[in-house]
């Protein structure tokens, strides 16, 4: 017999909830949520669609695992503490191999970072998994786009590229690499490191120079970037140097952070890259104008044929 979608809900996603602000979970109507006072709440979804985001043959561990972290990394990009998840699920068949799969993954990640799954939908259709995810951020403190400045420093954290390497050369790629593609991990206590700090904040989900070329819209400014100082993994600096560019420049899914630093805070940041075991790297600064140069070692301007991921 297969399973009924409320026998679904119960044995997958109905876990014990050990958060003192969620006063009623899965099970009514709406989830009953007390959110802090003194803080804003940072609230945000993605939806995940099998072919488009991911690989149908990725392991369900991975995918749940990778479904949550995709948004939590959006928290992070916000300086947010992540709280609670709603989770709704359109799956062609109630198949319990996927599912207990599934939800291991979520939760092993869920519980990493205390988030409690409050609420969701379950309903029978192709594969799509659209996650809500809610965090904290104490009021006026959340890295947005829109804050760099001229003469900040441009800075990213851990390596780049690695996930679109792992995406084109799926058969050939190291596990460590494949790791970055199936498990990307959030950077969250990076993003809360850099509240006060930072002046501006994005995660690399489209690509670096894409992302990037966000916060200078928003913050109406420019950017010079050395191409040579974008941090690689030990594989990609084993590739031409054209191909490493283009995959750290433009391929996405790294989920790391792309920010912006004012000259006085840069001091800071040995200590926050200590502490939260990840490190940043001086990519370039913030101009007045003149749109995204990229630039050679040399000094040549490099172009992009393509700047990143669009799905239109
Ligand atoms: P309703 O009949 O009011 O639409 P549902 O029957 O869809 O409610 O859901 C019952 C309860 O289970 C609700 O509290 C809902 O939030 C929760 N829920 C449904 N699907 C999921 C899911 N995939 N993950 C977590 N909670 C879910
Ligand atoms: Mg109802």
């Amino acid at each position: 017999m297969p399973l009924t979608e409320f026998e679904l809900i119960s044995r997958y996603f109905d876990r014990p909830v050990r958060r003192d602000d969620v006063a009623l979970g899965i099970g009514d109507d709406a989830a009953l949520l007390r959110p802090p006072p003194g803080r804003e709440l940072a609230l945000y979804t993605d939806t995940l669609i099998a072919g488009v985001h991911f690989r149908d043959d990725f392991p369900p561990r991975d995918i749940g695992h990778r479904a949550l972290a995709v948004n939590l990394s959006d928290l992070a990009a916000m300086g947010a503490e992540p709280a609670w998840a709603i989770l709704a699920l359109t799956l062609p068949a109630a198949d319990e191999q996927w599912l207990d799969g599934f939800s291991t993954g979520f939760f092993e990640l869920a519980d990493a970072h205390h988030v409690a799954l409050v609420g969701g939908n379950t309903a029978r259709g192709p594969l799509n998994i659209t996650l809500a995810v809610a965090g904290f951020v104490p009021v006026g403190m959340a890295l947005r786009r829109d804050g760099a400045r001229a003469g900040d420093a441009i800075y990213v954290s851990g390596t780049l590229g690695d996930a679109g390497y792992a995406l084109e050369n799926w058969r050939t790629a190291d596990a460590a690499t494949r790791q970055r593609l199936l498990r990307p991990l959030p950077r969250l206590a990076l993003g809360m490191a850099l509240r006060g700090v930072a002046s501006g904040a994005i995660d690399i989900s489209d690509g670096f120079a894409a992302d990037l070329g966000h916060i200078l819209e928003r913050s109406r400014a420019g950017a010079r970037v050395a191409v040579e100082r974008l941090p690689l993994s030990p594989v990609l600096h084993k590739l031409d140097r054209s191909v490493a560019w283009r995959l750290a420049l433009s391929s996405g899914d790294d989920y790391e952070l792309c920010f912006t630093v004012p000259p006085a805070r840069e001091g800071d940041l040995s200590a926050i890259s200590a502490r939260c075991g990840c490190a940043l790297t001086r990519v370039g600064e913030i101009t007045a104008g003149g749109g995204l140069q990229l630039l050679a070692a040399d000094g040549a301007a490099i172009t992009l044929e393509r700047a990143g991921h669009r799905h239109f």
